[in-house]
């Protein structure tokens, strides 16, 4: 499935371009602009252009798209894949060629490749691209010198030990007030051993057997392509072990990366290759990978910088957080739904319910202590007597699986890895790979045993120091006391088990997890965020399995520790960082002049007006227009999903467009990440969210409509990018006003603008017709006759009429709870928004 998705983008893509430079796009406006309800919203049908599917014929090329290369990386260049006879690129030439014979694939491909000979020189990975405030760490040495000068472990927190090699139990969130180490002389942090694995060798790394579809599509190049017009391309990340073309000089020096305390080796390794400087010391810097920070440090982050947290994730990071976010829930929608994590009590607070509890069990119940928000397996005991349990200091009480599945006599815990790339709409991928921790003694329910930690704690950093704990070099084998996930899936499914089964039952586990933080994020987000660009987050959940093989939740960690010790942490990390680093989209900061940015583009070759080069905080602002606040309102307010399957898609907004096109951006990109929210059947997760959510809604509808044939929907919205539609921006005053000929011209100051600063907004309107047509969403809305479940007539009130409003009486009892009718609402309130600890704690019957 995935092979083919992305042959069929691969296809679309090529025919985009055909689009964009044989006809210059003049097909798809004369239509837009010419045909009745073909402008926003309007489909285009012409037949002469509609690409054909991929499934049409292609036989045998996703088996070509699976061959792998083995490239020597000092000579590796684009023109050489081109030029060798790859049955891969001959296929899918053909499969073009079938369309439009005149086309040739040079520049339909997704990278741009910019020519050895041409005038921008290309930047080695040398360490003399320093720029004067910076130190910058490019080269092998470098990093040599990185490693020599920590002092801590990876996660390098008050809790790490010097030199200790934490690996997969992350760093303590030890409260929503860990900051980030922003001190201009962070020495970089390893304690990996990368290099005894042979990662270390730039000059002579060959590309290994990947997975990945992007190398073994034989693509090499610097940048990535979007699949819409007037989108900027994106870095293209190659794995820790694959030297990249590199970027040129001139885009390299902006490419800055500030290197955390905890930045891993397998990321650095990464960036490395794919172009980017490591620094230390700089305030310019485009991305950082560190431990999550306050919520209001969020907003010192600059439009194009980019890191790896959501503000408020400590919400589900911290252990009696987390357990508070999913008991509401599981009060709200039953033990059936959210009974997946074993039953907590957070210290002091819940001292009364704890004994209770005890009693109950006339104190024959097992139970594990943890502090609230540490990690590592650091203060746990699993305890039988009252007596046991310090009584005064913050703790998390919770009861003991004590019958784990075992295999050959051991219990284990998994480590899933989750990306979450947008909060709102929420967008979460599952890694189809993850780790399987196994406790270095054979397991006994006998109470003497408790307290070994070697038997009842699967945590590695705890595990490594047993003399029984044996090492697992091989990624495919089940052996030792460390497997992957994948292997552990061949070595049920041997003994029987229905592992789609399981595994859907986790994906529903980790979807329910995030959405139990999602109103806390998304507040946080709306908050704190200056731009929809600046964040994503790599999620680190551990899950036990019950002998019924029932998931139970174990913790969610914020900092999933990345460090890869050994072949098999490498061969589940290495390709997961690259996939992630690529869906999260990092793009050329908007610090070069327009004739800096002509040259470049022309130095790769590309003469196409609708592929500019750097970053455009337009398409990533989180401001809407009045229309778009009324079509948000109306779509949140008691519709059902038939109601909005219906036509929540028939009218999109530059917003709606702007959401789309990075989510399929996104795809593009997912490698071996699934997505496992939005798709056609996570509507049913609608109602676990505190309100509902329109960018949700819209998405739903999206899948709905397009997830069967995504070329229909990236064409509708290629075509509406072509008009530029994406780029139409709301302004302060309420008009919405578009920056179509802005677009078409560089920024000649070398540092970016501030948000909404007056020269996006002061240009002309692309097109008077569509703003006529936004404005017509509102009024459309008004005038249209709806069921009797639409009771709110929609004008395009003023803002303080959205204020006064109330909320209707829902249609589901699930909605009925739903008390934040509209975003508009949402936002003003934000302050007085309920907090975790506003809501009541009660005791679920039963539980
Ligand atoms: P940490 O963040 O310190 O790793 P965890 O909550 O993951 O804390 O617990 C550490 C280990 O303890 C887990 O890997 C698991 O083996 C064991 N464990 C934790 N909670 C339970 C539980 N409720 N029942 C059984 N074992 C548990």
């Amino acid at each position: 499935m995935q092979d083919r998705y992305l042959h069929e983008v691969e296809v679309l893509r090529s025919k985009l371009r055909e689009l964009r430079g044989g006809v210059d796009g003049k097909r798809l406006r004369q239509r837009s602009e010419s045909e009745p309800g073909a402008g926003f919203g309007g489909s285009c049908q012409d037949s002469s252009w509609e690409p054909k599917r991929a499934r049409d014929g292609s036989p045998g090329l996703t088996e070509n798209l699976n061959c792998c290369y083995i490239e020597d990386t000092k000579c590796s260049s684009y023109a050489q894949h081109q030029s060798e006879p790859s049955v891969s690129h001959s296929s899918r030439l053909e499969v073009m060629h079938v369309h439009k014979p005149s086309v040739h694939r040079g520049h339909n491909t997704k990278i741009l490749h910019f020519p050895v000979s041409s005038k921008t020189v290309i930047g080695k990975h040398s360490s003399d691209l320093h720029d004067d405030d910076d130190a910058s760490l490019s080269s092998d040495s470098d990093f040599a010198d990185s490693e020599r000068t920590c002092g801590s472990g990876e996660d390098g927190d008050s809790k790490g030990e010097p030199g200790e090699d934490s690996e997969e139990d992350d760093q303590s969130v030890l409260s929503s007030l860990t900051t980030i180490s922003n001190d201009s002389n962070t020495p970089s942090v390893v304690g990996e051993t990368l290099g005894s694995i042979s990662l270390s060798d730039h000059a002579h790394r060959k590309v290994i057997p990947v997975t990945s579809m992007i190398e073994t599509k034989g693509l090499p190049g610097c940048l990535r392509m979007s699949l819409f017009s007037y989108v900027p391309p994106y870095i293209h990340f190659t794995m820790h072990d694959v030297k990249g073309e590199g970027l040129p000089a001139e885009i390299q020096r902006h490419m800055k990366w500030k290197l955390s305390t905890i930045t891993p080796l397998v990321i650095r390794r990464t960036l490395v290759n794919s172009g980017f400087r490591l620094v230390r010391k700089s305030n310019d810097w485009c991305g950082t990978w560190g431990k999550h920070m306050k919520s209001l440090c969020f907003k010192t982050l600059k439009e194009f910088q980019k890191i790896n947290h959501f503000p408020g994730t400590f919400q589900i990071g911290r252990k009696d957080r987390l357990w508070k976010n999913l008991y509401r829930l599981m009060t709200k929608f039953g033990k059936k739904e959210f009974g997946f994590i074993p039953r907590t009590y957070v210290l002091p607070q819940d001292s009364k319910l704890l004994r209770q509890a005890w009693e109950k069990s006339c104190g024959k119940e097992k139970w594990i202590i943890k502090p609230p928000a540490s990690a590592r397996g650091t203060g746990i005991k699993v305890v039988h007597r009252w007596a046991q349990i310090p009584k005064k200091r913050p703790l998390v009480v919770q009861k003991y699986i004590s019958q784990p599945y075992l295999i050959n006599g051991s219990k284990f815990d998994l480590r899933l890895y989750v990306l979450v790339t947008n909060i709102n709409p929420l967008r979460i991928y599952i890694y189809d790979d993850g780790l399987v921790r196994f406790a270095s003694v054979k397991y006994s329910s006998d109470m003497a045993s408790l307290g070994d930690r070697y038997m009842h704690l699967t945590n590695y950093s705890i595990n490594k120091m047993s003399s029984q704990y044996t090492q697992n070099e091989d990624a495919t084998a089940c052996q030792g006391h460390k497997w992957t996930v994948k292997t552990l899936w061949t070595y049920l499914e041997k003994e029987g088990v229905d592992v789609t089964a399981l595994w859907n039952s986790l994906v529903d586990l980790v979807i329910k997890t995030i959405i139990s933080g999602e109103s806390s994020i998304n507040q946080l987000t709306r908050a704190n965020l200056v731009s929809r660009y600046c964040s994503y987050e790599l999620f680190g959940i551990d899950v036990l399995l019950d002998e019924t093989l029932k998931p139970w939740l174990l913790e969610v960690n914020i900092s999933p520790s990345l460090h890869s010790s050994s072949p098999l942490d490498l061969a589940v990390k290495g390709p997961m960082v690259r996939d992630l680093l690529n869906m999260a989209g990092y793009q050329v900061p908007n610090k070069l002049l327009i004739a800096q940015q002509e040259e470049i583009l022309s130095s790769f070759g590309v003469k196409d007006k609708t592929i500019p080069l750097c970053f455009d905080k337009r398409l990533y602002i989180t401001a809407l227009s009045k229309e778009e606040r009324n079509k948000h309102s109306f779509y949140q307010q008691n519709c059902s999903r038939e109601e909005y399957l219906e036509d929540i898609l028939k009218h999109l907004t530059p917003d709606d467009v702007r959401h789309l096109i990075q989510s399929e951006d996104e795809l593009t990109q997912a490698g071996r990440f699934l997505k496992i929210f939005p798709t056609t059947a996570t509507h049913m997760y609608h109602e676990f969210f505190e309100a509902p959510r329109y960018y949700n809604m819209m998405f739903d509808a999206w899948e709905n409509k397009y997830s069967g044939n995504r070329q229909e929907g990236i064409e509708l919205l290629e075509s509406l990018c072509l008009q530029k539609a994406h780029l139409v921006i709301p302004v302060p005053g309420g008009l919405t006003k578009s920056s179509a000929s802005q677009s078409k011209t560089f920024p000649t100051s070398p540092s970016p603008p501030p948000a909404h600063e007056e020269k996006y907004e002061t240009q002309p309107v692309v097109e008077s017709r569509k703003v006529q047509c936004l404005s017509s969403v509102a009024l459309y809305r008004a005038a249209r006759p709806r069921s009797g479940k639409f009771s709110v007539v929609l004008k395009p009130y003023p803002r303080s009429a959205y204020l006064t409003r109330k909320a209707k009486p829902s249609i589901t009892p699930a909605k009925t709870s739903s008390s934040a009718p509209t975003n508009s609402v949402i936002e003003v309130q934000s302050s007085s928004h309920p907090t975790l600890d506003d809501h009541p704690v009660k005791e679920v019957a039963s539980y």
